[in-house]
């Protein structure tokens, strides 16, 4: 099998939430297999950074401020991309936020923020990249769901509804636009060490242990975890493969 089934030489990929964490992982796989990469978020200093990183190993990058909460600013997003490369083959719909405390004490206000960034968010960034990959002849959207796409969350109920919605729009995309070529499959990442779970280990007690025990590789994840799982999701090697979510967790989903 050639290695040219994964290079991604002369294409384009956005990546939401892309200025640190898995989005930035998952960022420099695509970068070291030749794809340019647009770093999408809020935080414009953040993403000054990573931008930086990678064009330092070579990469080509740019930056755009996005809240994937709002229409306009995802159309901003997706024009900007094409305006500074000129074509999306590739999106990444991967930011997203989580709130932790008991079910019954989050409020509406609370509920529909975590509604909005991961399932709102996601559906809009696949809405506004859909005219350009068709226009193009075919296109590759990764999402990114969670254990919590598959098992429930006691201490993050909006999330771990958010995430499962994730995975059955990850499904329905996927079907709706197979006939123009487009993939849709979904990235499930267990526990990985970020600036997202360095909060949940402070505030949910003996998570970190809990992780390591049960996870058969014996770690939490890193982001650069998630950067091969992406270039074969945003490459040809792909190409039949979609509207699945594919675990990438040290085997915390195989094993009750
Ligand atoms: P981080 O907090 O490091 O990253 C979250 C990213 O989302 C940031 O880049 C943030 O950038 C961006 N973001 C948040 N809100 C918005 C918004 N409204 N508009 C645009 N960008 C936004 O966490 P992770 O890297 O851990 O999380 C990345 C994804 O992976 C999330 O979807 C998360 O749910 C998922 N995930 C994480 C797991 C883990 O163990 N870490 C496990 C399973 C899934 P900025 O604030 O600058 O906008």
């Amino acid at each position: 099998m050639s290695l040219s089934l994964f290079d991604l030489t002369g294409r384009v990929a956005i990546v939401t939430g892309g200025n640190g964490g898995i989005g930035l992982g998952m960022a420099r796989g695509l970068a070291s297999a030749g794809a340019s990469v647009v770093l999408a978020a809020r935080d414009a200093a953040k993403l000054a950074d990573a931008a930086a990183e990678l064009s330092a190993g070579g990469g080509r990058a740019r930056t755009v401020s996005v809240d994937v909460t709002d229409e306009t600013s995802v159309r901003r997003m997706v024009q900007a991309a094409l305006d500074g490369f000129g074509r999306v083959d590739v999106l990444v719909a991967n930011a997203g936020i989580n709130m932790r405390k008991p079910p019954q004490d989050f409020s509406l206000d609370e509920w529909r923020a975590v509604q909005e960034v991961n399932l709102t968010g996601t559906f809009l960034c696949a809405r506004e990249v859909y005219p350009a990959m068709k226009r193009a002849g075919g296109g590759k959207i990764i999402t990114v769901g969670s254990m919590a796409s598959l098992m429930g969350v006691p201490f993050a109920a909006p999330y771990s509804a958010a995430k499962g919605g994730v995975l059955q729009l990850t499904k329905s995309l996927a079907s709706a636009w197979a006939a123009d070529n487009i993939q849709v499959n979904a990235v499930l990442p267990g526990f990985i060490d970020t600036e997202l779970t360095r909060a949940a280990r402070q505030q949910v007690a003996g998570l970190h242990d809990r992780v390591v025990a049960r996870t058969p590789s014996g770690r939490w994840g890193r982001p650069q975890d998630l950067a091969g799982v992406a270039v074969f999701l945003a490459s040809a090697a792909s190409d039949f493969v979609t509207g699945v979510g594919i675990p990438v967790d040290g085997g915390y989903a195989a094993q009750i």
